[in-house]
């Protein structure tokens, strides 16, 4: 296995608020692995620190082995994202959506419209975004995400609000791209959420992370007398 994404020692302080502090773990390349905390927790500065968009306070983050926050990241268009809430131009129809982001990252348009089949909005790619659903919105945030072929994709919340369905549909997508040796970290409020659908978990709580591994191990542990909290 190759590490994709190794965090070491990581902090990052707003002014008196300490986001995120003393994080370490690494992602390997066909993971998928879930990063699950309440609100407030750390998920989406620890997602913007590996896209380069910040920069820690204490400690390094790599990404396909170089600093992302550098100019010189070279490795940017291997790095995909779907922010936890992606809003899109409601008049212009899926397609239109994905060659405005293929043209936006200097990607080939008709590779772009290709992930819409990916993502079973083949045959809706000629509607309007405003006339597509949630899960269809989710999906197409997926597709604008894999643009480019990414080797590592971060999706912050990507199945809130999402029934169990459409849940089911989306990491059928995510597992397939995993197969083809994708890294895949996705954030969650809920360990309920992520039930058969992800071997690895890293919990954070309060900036801190407080577990790092398989759900089985994780139940394991909260049967101890140690108490593990589980539901985030
Ligand atoms: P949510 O589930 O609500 O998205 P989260 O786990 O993603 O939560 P973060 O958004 O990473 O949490 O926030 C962690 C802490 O850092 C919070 O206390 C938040 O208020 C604070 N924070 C995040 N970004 C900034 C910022 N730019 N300036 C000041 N404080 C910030």
């Amino acid at each position: 296995m190759t590490a994709t994404v190794a965090l070491s020692g990581v902090g990052k302080r707003f002014r008196t608020v300490e986001a995120v502090r003393d994080v370490s773990f690494s992602l390997d390349e066909g993971e998928i692995v879930a990063l699950v905390g309440h609100n407030g927790a750390g998920k989406t500065t620890l997602m913007k620190l590996m896209l380069g968009l910040i920069q820690p306070t204490a400690g390094s983050v790599r990404v396909l082995g170089e600093d992302p926050a550098s100019g010189a990241f070279a490795a940017r268009r291997r790095l995909g994202f779907l922010p936890e809430s992606v809003s899109f131009n409601s008049a212009l129809t899926g397609r239109e959506t994905l060659a405005f982001y293929a043209r936006l990252k200097g990607e080939p348009v008709g590779e772009a419209l290709a992930l819409l089949e990916r993502v079973g909005l083949g045959a809706a790619g000629g509607r309007r975004v405003g006339t597509y659903s949630k899960g269809m919105r989710q999906r197409l945030g997926l597709a604008q995400a894999l643009i480019g072929a990414p080797r590592v994709l971060l999706l912050d919340e990507p199945t809130t609000g999402l029934d169990p369905a459409l849940r089911q549909s989306f990491y059928e997508i995510l597992q397939e791209l995993r197969g083809r040796g994708a890294t895949i970290l996705l954030s969650s409020h809920a360990l309920s959420e992520l039930e058969g659908e992800t071997e690895r978990v890293v919990i954070m709580n309060r900036g801190a992370m407080v577990a790092d591994g398989s759900l089985a191990e994780l139940r394991r542990l909260a049967r101890l007398p140690v108490r593990v909290r589980l539901t985030a």
